[in-house]
């Protein structure tokens, strides 16, 4: 998603863009296998750009109690404030990207992808509940009942069984 720089009027302006997949390269892209919409709001005072993105799509991730793969919305948004120039900055207490005067377009894919990365929660699970694998017989309890208390037949018993009928 590419911002213009040098002929941005004075104010506010919106863009909006499909991001298609594969487009954007980078580690743990994976997760993010749809498209994504991005919107940026821009704001334009003088030499200081305000710029405001929201992204929108699907993660895919997998549990990490049952290793289900499954899919949730990802919403996410983040700001970023330009400056145009170097020598006049006045403000030291925020995060400025500065920018060369001659600056035609800012592309926003490096913070976008630094954003999808950061919205990968810590723990992943299917659902609250999750109720995981069982570590005796690795049934999915979310779908099926633990086997661990069934005990195998006795093979010699078996056998027996067979003679008697
Ligand atoms: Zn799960
Ligand atoms: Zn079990």
């Amino acid at each position: 998603m590419k911002i213009p720089i040098l002929h941005l009027p004075e104010g506010f302006q919106r863009f909006e863009e499909i991001i298609k997949p594969g487009t954007l390269h980078f580690y743990r892209q994976e997760v993010y296998p749809a498209a994504i919409q991005a919107v940026a709001e821009v704001n334009k005072f003088q030499k200081n750009i305000r710029c405001r993105v929201s992204l929108r799509t699907t993660a895919h991730h997998a549990c990490d109690r049952c290793l289900e793969a499954f899919a949730i919305p990802c919403e996410c948004a983040f700001e970023l404030l330009f400056h145009i120039g170097k020598e006049d900055l006045q403000t030291e207490e925020e995060d400025v990207v500065l920018l060369a005067p001659e600056t035609a377009e800012v592309d926003l894919a490096e913070w976008i992808v630094e954003q999808l990365i950061l919205s990968i929660p810590m723990k992943l699970l299917c659902r609250e509940d999750c109720q995981g694998i069982c570590p005796g017989c690795g049934a999915n309890l979310n779908q099926e009942a633990c086997r661990c208390g069934e005990k195998p037949g006795d093979p010699r018993w078996e056998k027996l069984r067979e003679l008697l009928k």
